[in-house]
């Protein structure tokens, strides 16, 4: 990386924050605002949508989706920098229609939130192409419409573990723009995870190049373990802002501990998207370094074990073998979601003492924890092969 391209990277604020308490956020961001070189007129007369995130109809407090009362924050934010076309849009994990967008909004304490403040919701399921003639693993996206017609979007994360990609922040929350059941095709056409990668860098390159941007990161509580569900809420304690979600992303994956771990974070950087480390990072406010969680804990599908590593070492043939698994636990109440979010179709319903519950043929399993991440009653574990564990 050359120096001129170093000093042209977007600017990254990190504040300490550790209450859901709406003035103090907004004092927050408007301090990040200002360190970051936004100015008081910023997004006057533009089309500004707010992409927040709402995998799943959870709660907030399971810290799996946008905070309410973050998000109220956001939007006393824009207004005070020139925002008066606002709209919030999603596109949450399963099907994308207006009874299960209701239904999160309504679940997630975001319909709520939204009232109280004035601020839209998206109800238009409709998508278009999309094309990104940069891609390097896909050169067209189907992208919700009120995202493809936005002037600005504010890309709301929040800061996560994840069974698939290890961390979710400001650049997998973009995957949200791609309409419903598109996002298990997405994972079907591109199962690996370096593949997968790239695609998502694809996507935020593209959606960087024919949009402004500001992403805003939920760092207060973020969720620790089996994300972007099934994990546990973590304190954090901070609040990042950044034009660029690539150089956001450099930053959060130092609070987690992850730093050169995350396999989208170094495909940006290979393609000279964020600066190739933190220290080449230009932080406003606090280092990450002082606010990283020292026991943050991974995706138990992430953590590397010894048998893993040795796998890898006969050129990888072994590490299927030894790859974890989505396992169906008697949590399950055979609901059928997880059989219809598979993009591989490898879930089907079986019948055991007269109740229905989930089986997975793992034999054509992709690993791509969609299941795990959609279970509504977190009856989806990840294990290991028992022989790892015998071996250890
Ligand atoms: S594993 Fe979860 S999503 Fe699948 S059928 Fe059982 S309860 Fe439903
Ligand atoms: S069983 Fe689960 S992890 Fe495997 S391909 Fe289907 S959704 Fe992905």
């Amino acid at each position: 990386m050359s120096d001129k391209q170093s000093t042209n990277f977007a600017p990254v604020a990190v504040l300490r924050q550790t209450e859901y308490n709406r003035a103090e956020i907004l004092a927050r961001l408007n301090e990040q605002a200002d360190a970051i070189g936004l100015r008081a007129d910023a997004y006057a007369g533009k089309r500004v949508v707010i992409k927040p995130n709402l995998v799943a109809p959870t709660k907030p407090d399971g810290a799996a989706t946008t905070h309410p009362v973050f998000l109220s924050a956001v939007v006393d934010f824009l207004r005070a920098h020139g925002a008066t076309d606002l709209l919030l849009a999603e596109s949450p994990g399963g099907i994308y229609s207006e009874s299960t967008l209701k239904l999160n909004y309504k679940t997630c304490g975001i319909a709520d939130a939204a009232a109280a403040c004035d601020l839209p919701l998206n109800f238009d399921t409709t998508a278009n192409t999309v094309n990104a003639p940069n891609g390097q693993a896909c050169r067209a996206f189907s992208v919700i419409t009120p995202i493809r017609d936005a002037d600005v979007i504010v890309d709301l994360c929040r800061l996560k573990s994840h069974s698939l990609t290890k961390m979710s922040a400001a650049v997998k929350n973009l995957f949200g723009v791609i309409p419903g059941i598109r996002k298990f095709e997405m994972h079907s056409a591109y199962p690996a995870l370096p593949v997968f990668s790239e695609m998502i860098v694809d996507l935020c390159q593209m959606l960087n190049e024919t949009h402004e941007m500001l992403a805003i990161c939920d760092a207060i509580v973020g969720m620790e373990g089996n994300g972007p569900t099934g994990g546990d809420p973590k304190t954090i304690g901070a609040v990042l802002m950044s034009k660029s979600p690539f150089c956001l992303d450099l930053a959060a994956e130092a609070i987690l501990g992850f730093e050169g771990t995350i396999s989208i974070t170094e495909a940006a950087k290979a393609r000279g998207l964020c600066p190739e480390s933190l220290d080449k990072l230009d932080i406003r406010g606090v280092s990450p370094k002082e606010i990283t969680v020292a026991d943050f804990r991974e995706p138990d599908a992430t953590r590397k074990t010894f048998l893993g590593s040795l796998s890898t070492m006969f050129g990888g043939r072994l590490a299927d073998f030894f790859a974890p698994r989505p396992f169906i636990t008697n949590r399950c109440v055979g609901c059928g979601v997880c059989a219809e979010s598979c993009p591989r179709k490898v879930i089907g319903m079986i019948e055991k003492s007269g109740k229905k519950r989930a089986s997975i043929r793992h034999s054509d399993c992709i690993r791509c924890f969609c299941c795990q991440e959609l279970c509504p009653f977190h009856a989806i574990d990840i294990k290991q092969n028992p022989l790892v564990k015998f071996l250890h």
